[in-house]
């Protein structure tokens, strides 16, 4: 069967093609530029005619993806501004996202005969708020006040609350789009709302800094000199290689069809992420690598997800933060 993947070189997309392929099914990803498409023959080329790439240079206009989703059986959506070139304009997250969204499920609409299933990559960040006390959020829930923020700093809003507004708003495009076309569609949708995604890329880099976003992130909060209160946070993580399963059994189990799903292993906070990472690599702390934080500090977990419907329905297993962290760790050892 076939399967149109969005964003084909993106950091979770990449273990999402690689698992695809090793699975047996063909794989068109769509990418920005042909180097970006060139780069994915490297990884991918091995696998022949059962690979290919193409180029959708803007996904938010109309008809972008017509001709693509004529043939393919499933499509898997993850494009989305991560970290724009401009990140001053709001509209430059929240554009590409809602529009792209929107353009990609009017074309399977309109020409996705063999489409059954639509998967589309939503994040927590839909659905988490600011907390004070112990809370847990499922898929119920939805967190406007990003989305809210966002409008009133407009450009003064920085990046990542951009982003956050950006998925909410996306999310709700597609939900909204599904409900009105429901009945004429002759697929389903799963939208899948992944935590901070974390553990070996298959993108290339070489240098700090050129890594992808969430990972840039990690490190900076994980090894990185941090206040108290900085790293008392509560975080929720899961492995890049689980989020691509993921998104694999979600074209294939009938029972996900119409559902938002959590894509969340656990939580942690960052000096216990710290802590673990002491006990298993006490090299990289005593040889003065990483920043131990403040070991004496108690931190206590406030922001859980129920991510119990994802095992339900995707039976997905989680790695754990240790394998997850470790994996994530060693490729910045790797490059130095
Ligand atoms: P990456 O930045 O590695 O990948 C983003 C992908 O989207 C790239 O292929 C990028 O293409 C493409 N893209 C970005 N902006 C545009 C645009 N304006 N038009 C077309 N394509 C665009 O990030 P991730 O792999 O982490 O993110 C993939 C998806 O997962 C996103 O939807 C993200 O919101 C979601 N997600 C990620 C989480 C995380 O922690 N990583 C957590 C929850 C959700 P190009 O290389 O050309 O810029």
């Amino acid at each position: 069967s076939r399967v149109l993947v969005t964003g084909a070189n993106g950091y979770v997309a990449m273990w999402l093609v690689r698992v695809l392929l090793e699975q047996g099914y063909f794989v068109r990803g769509t990418v920005r530029s042909e180097s970006k498409g060139k780069q994915l023959d490297e990884h991918f080329g091995s696998y022949g005619n059962k690979f290919e790439w193409v180029v959708v240079n803007d996904i938010t206009k109309e008809g972008a993806f017509d001709e693509f989703v004529m043939d393919v059986d499933a499509i898997e959506h993850t494009a989305s501004p991560v970290s724009p070139e401009s990140q001053e304009d709001p509209q430059e997250y929240i554009r590409p996202a809602v529009q792209g969204t929107v353009s990609i499920l009017t074309s399977a609409m309109k020409f996705g005969t063999n489409v059954k299933r639509v998967v589309v990559t939503s994040s927590v960040a839909a659905l988490s708020r600011t907390v004070t006390g112990l809370t847990i959020l499922d898929e119920k829930d939805w967190g406007d006040e990003f989305v809210k923020a966002a409008e009133e700093l407009g450009t003064k809003a920085d990046g990542i609350l951009k982003y956050l507004a950006s998925k909410n708003l996306s999310e709700r495009a597609t939900w909204e789009f599904y409900a009105k076309h429901k009945a004429k569609l002759g697929w389903d949708l799963v939208v899948l709302n992944p935590s901070h995604v974390i553990g070996p890329p298959l993108q290339d880099f070489r240098n700090l800094g050129e890594e992808t976003l969430s990972l840039q992130r990690w490190y900076n909060f994980a090894c990185q000199d941090q206040d108290d209160d900085f790293l008392k946070t509560t975080y929720n993580y899961v492995d890049v290689r689980d989020v691509a399963a993921a998104h694999v059994e979600a074209i294939k189990k009938e029972a996900a069809g119409g559902e938002r799903i959590i894509i969340s292993a656990d939580s942690s906070t960052w000096q216990d992420t710290r802590n673990m990472m002491f006990s298993l690599r006490p090299d990289l702390y005593t040889s003065g690598v990483l920043p131990r934080g403040n070991a004496e500090l108690t931190s206590e977990i406030l922001l859980v997800l129920n991510s119990q419907k994802a095992q339900k329905i995707l039976g997905i297993k989680y790695k754990s933060l240790e394998e997850s962290t470790l994996a994530t760790l060693a490729e910045y050892e790797t490059r130095g």
